[in-house]
Formats: structure tokens, C-alpha cells, sequence
């Protein structure tokens, strides 16, 4: 039996950069990871491998970084854990000891009890390459396709398969689309925008069933209306992969398996990160359902350096979301207002908008609107949301440093930012700083 100081089990966001950190943090350590698949897509990446990236093998992990880091590779699956002795065993026949295991098992796609689920054509967005070249060659002879779920996935799924000439309806069963996330405004711009793509929408109604013989023909909705579908895609949520951590007798929690701030299990040489764990909202210390890369790599950082010494703490998750849809890039970070006011926080709310370039006839100069949430009794700042130029992927993880130290309005008011004509918004109107200051004539 081969033994390592490191066994990671996983090999996509949160087991790779487990496995990366403890090799920064423990340089002389052996390290193993395990993972089931082959060639591993980039999660984020997958709906674009049916538009703008065009291919499964274009969208991969690159195992350059196993390598670079001294990680040893094993393409098996664990199919159990020996807490005891500290053995994992494999569907291969194999046994590997480890002193610390960290489990990265990550999600599957939740399967909705639909009629019609087995017909052909009807996919759930699975992050395997068979799979995704399955789905690509099936939109390739598609003209109907129908979206189940306006989430980020689905909504992301739809705008880039409609690149590819096919008809795309979206079903969502709340009243818009996005609305998990995005306050009401922002959530109708994105419903404008789908909809000049081309895109249609039917909101506030779920799927009944997925009709036809053998193959998809037609999406039943619960309005009686049917849509015609010769492909389905299902973007509806995941669940945790917890079998393999409930079998060991690890604990497992309402969302995944349990963790405490240093990313340990219940069991103290063990640690989980990722899609498989249980999540704590950074500002009510509820549990979470958020599930995200930039939480499983965070969390992952945190496992990696306290492997053998306790060295960092995970202080909850806040969600950080960007996407593109069409021309108008979003994103949100922390406390949507709306989500402000279910949790009952005392909150003020200020928004600014301006240019991200100045002068503002500064090539690819578009709007930049940031909407603030800052908790009124501390004047820290628990959200943000930023629509609509490009600049809104880097300035809303800006708002979420900010948010995750603690920053108030008068320190973001304050804040010293480099700015450029071809790069920026102006310094005088910087949105972020102007809307910092309307908040404070709140406070
Ligand atoms: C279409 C899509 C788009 C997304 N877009 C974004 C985005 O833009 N931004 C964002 O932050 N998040 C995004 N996400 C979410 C993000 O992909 C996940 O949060 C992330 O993949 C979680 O990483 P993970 O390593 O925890 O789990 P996973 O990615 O699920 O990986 C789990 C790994 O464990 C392995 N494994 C499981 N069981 C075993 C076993 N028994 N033995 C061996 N190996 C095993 C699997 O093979 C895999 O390698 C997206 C998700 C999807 C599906």
C-alpha cells in the first residue's frame, strides 16, 4: 500500500487547490489526489464550451499544475474511508494511508421528479467531458431548446446555445429571473436584455412534464402551455456529495458535510472543502446553501495551509457572483437589499452611477451603476451590486474585500484607487466612493 502525509480526494476546484496550498504551506510533505474522471472541465467554464469556447476539450483543468506542485495523480475512485487506520481504498483496487485526508467530493445536479426526465435529449448539467460532448452534439441538430431554471447556469446555458442559431425559451418558476439573487431592478434589466437576444421567457411557472416518445418533443408547463423542445437542459441547483463521508461516519449537517472554522470534519486528521461541505453565512452565522468556486477555493486555501498546523480560519461565506448575459455584465457580492430586509437587518442603501472611462467619449467607455448595503448601526458595508460594463467582474471583488474586512462607508469614502482614462471611471465620480458617500448622509 502506497502511504502520503497528504490524500485529497477530488481533483477539480476545491481538491486542486487543497492540494496546491499544502504544497506551499508543507513543501516536504507527499501528496496524493484521487480523482474520478480523466480530464477535468473548468466548472465556471461549461456553459460557454456551447458558445464562445466551442468545444469540451477547450474548457479543461490543465494537469500541468499537478505536476508543477509534486502532486501525485490517481484517476480511481474512493469508494471508502478506514478512519482508523487512515486508509482510503479504491474502485481500482487500490489502498492509500494518509496522516491528513481532505475530502473535495463537490455536487451533483439535482433531478427534479419530472415526467419525461428519462427521455433522450433531456440533460442536467453533469461536469464531465462524455457528458458535455453528449450535449454539445445534441444542440448542434437542435432548433428548440428549453432552459428549465433562470439562475446564473440556465441563464448562462441559454445565451450561449442561442449563439449557436437554436430557439431557447427559459422557465423559471419565480417571478423573475435571477431573483435568488439580484434585486428587483437589476433582475428586469436582465429579462430585457435576454429577451432583445431573442430569448424567451416564462416566468413564475415550473415544468409539468417533458413530453414525447423516446426522444423530447415538447415542454408541458403548469399553465397547460407546451413549448416545443427537441433538447432540455436542467439548471436547478445541485446537492452535496456526502455519501462517501456519512459512510465513513463522519457528520453530516442539513447542507453537507460538517466543518468547523479550520475546515476539520468531526474527525480531527480529516478536513472537507468545497461543494460536499456545509456552509455558515458570514452575517447571520446561518447555515448556507451557497455553492460557488470562489467559496470551494477559499475554503480550500484555509484546509491546505492548517493541515498540520492550524493556521488560518474560514469567517463564513458571503457569495460573490458575476456573469455576462448578452452585453450587460452584473455582479453582487454579500447582501442583496432585498435579502437585507428578509434577514431584518437596519440597513441604508445608496446607489451611483458614472462611466468606466473618463472622458466619457473614451473608447469602450459604457455605464458603471453600483448599488451599496451597509448595516446601519456599524456602517459596514454587507453588499454591493455593480451592472454594467465589463469593469464590474474586478470592481465587485473589490466590494467583497471590502465587505469580508470589515470596511465602513466613511473608509470607503476614503479610499485611495488608481485610476486611468482607458481603464477607469473618474476619480471625481467614481461610483463606488460617490455612492459611499450618499449612504453616509444616512447614516
Ligand atoms: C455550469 C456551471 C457553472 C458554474 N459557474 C460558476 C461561476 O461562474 N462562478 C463560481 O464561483 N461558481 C460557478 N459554479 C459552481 C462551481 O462549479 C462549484 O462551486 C465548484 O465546481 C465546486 O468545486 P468542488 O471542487 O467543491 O466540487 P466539484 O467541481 O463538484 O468536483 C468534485 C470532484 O470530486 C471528484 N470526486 C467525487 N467523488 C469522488 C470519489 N468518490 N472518488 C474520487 N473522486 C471523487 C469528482 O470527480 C471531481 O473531481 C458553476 C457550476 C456549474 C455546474
Amino acid at each position: 500500500m502506497d502511504r502520503f502525509d497528504v490524500v485529497v480526494v477530488g481533483g477539480s476546484a476545491g481538491g486542486l487547490t487543497a492540494a496546491i496550498t499544502a504544497r506551499r504551506h508543507y513543501p516536504d510533505a507527499s501528496i496524493a489526489l484521487v480523482r474520478k474522471e480523466k480530464q477535468v472541465p473548468i466548472p465556471c467554464g461549461i456553459p460557454y464550451i456551447f458558445g464562445t469556447v466551442g468545444s469540451p476539450e477547450k474548457n479543461l483543468i490543465p494537469d500541468d499544475l499537478l505536476k508543477q506542485s509534486r502532486i501525485q495523480l490517481f484517476v480511481d475512485e474512493v469508494t471508502s474511508v478506514d478512519l482508523e487506520n487512515r486508509e482510503v481504498h479504491t474502485a481500482g483496487g487500490q489502498s492509500l494511508g494518509y496522516q491528513r485526508l481532505v475530502l473535495a467530493t463537490g455536487s451533483e445536479p439535482l433531478i427534479p421528479p419530472i415526467p419525461g426526465m428519462e427521455l433522450e435529449n433531456v440533460f442536467p448539467v453533469k461536469k464531465d467531458v462524455t457528458h458535455l460532448a453528449n450535449m454539445l452534439e445534441a444542440l448542434v441538430k437542435a432548433r428548440h431548446l428549453v432552459v428549465i431554471g433562470g439562475g446564473f447556469i440556465g441563464l448562462e446555458f441559454a445565451d450561449e446555445c442561442r449563439k449557436r442559431g437554436v430557439q431557447v425559451t427559459v422557465v423559471e418558476v419565480l417571478p423573475r429571473c435571477l431573483s435568488l439573487v439580484f434585486d428587483p431592478d437589476l433582475c428586469a434589466r436582465v429579462e430585457e436584455e435576454l429577451r432583445r437576444a431573442g430569448i424567451e421567457l416564462r416566468t413564475g411557472t415550473r415544468a409539468k412534464a417533458f413530453l414525447g416518445n423516446g426522444k423530447v418533443k415538447a415542454v408541458q408547463l403548469e399553465t397547460g402551455e407546451e413549448i416545443p423542445a427537441d433538447m432540455v437542459i436542467l439548471g436547478i441547483g445541485v446537492r452535496p456529495n456526502t455519501g462517501l463521508a456519512r459512510e465513513a461516519g463522519l457528520s453530516i449537517g442539513e447542507q453537507g458535510v460538517s466543518v468547523d472554522r479550520f475546515m476539520r470534519t468531526s474527525h480531527p486528521h480529516v478536513f472537507a472543502v468545497g461543494d460536499c461541505t456545509e456552509k455558515v453565512d458570514a452575517v447571520t452565522g446561518k447555515p448556507s446553501n451557497l455553492r460557488l468556486a470562489s467559496i470551494a477555493t477559499a475554503e480550500a486555501r484555509v484546509a491546505g495551509a492548517n493541515l498540520f498546523q492550524l493556521r488560518r480560519e474560514n469567517r463564513g461565506t458571503i457569495g460573490v457572483f458575476s456573469t455576462k448575459i448578452g452585453d450587460l455584465a452584473l455582479g453582487l457580492a454579500g447582501y442583496s437589499e432585498q435579502r437585507a430586509r428578509a434577514e431584518g437587518i437596519d440597513y441604508v442603501v445608496a446607489q451611483a452611477e458614472s462611466v468606466n472611462r473618463h472622458p466619457g467619449v473614451m473608447p469602450g467607455a459604457s455605464p458603471l451603476r453600483v448599488k451599496l448595503v451597509f448595516h446601519k448601526w456599524s456602517r459596514e458595508l454587507i453588499g454591493g451590486q455593480a451592472c454594467c460594463s465589463e469593469s464590474v467582474g474586478e470592481l465587485i471583488n473589490i466590494i467583497a474585500c471590502m465587505i469580508q474586512s470589515g470596511a465602513t462607508a466613511d473608509r470607503i469614502a476614503t479610499c485611495q484607487v488608481g485610476t486611468h482614462p482607458a481603464l477607469t471611471a473618474s476619480p471625481i465620480a467614481y461610483p463606488l466612493f460617490n455612492a459611499a458617500e450618499m449612504a453616509l448622509q444616512q447614516l
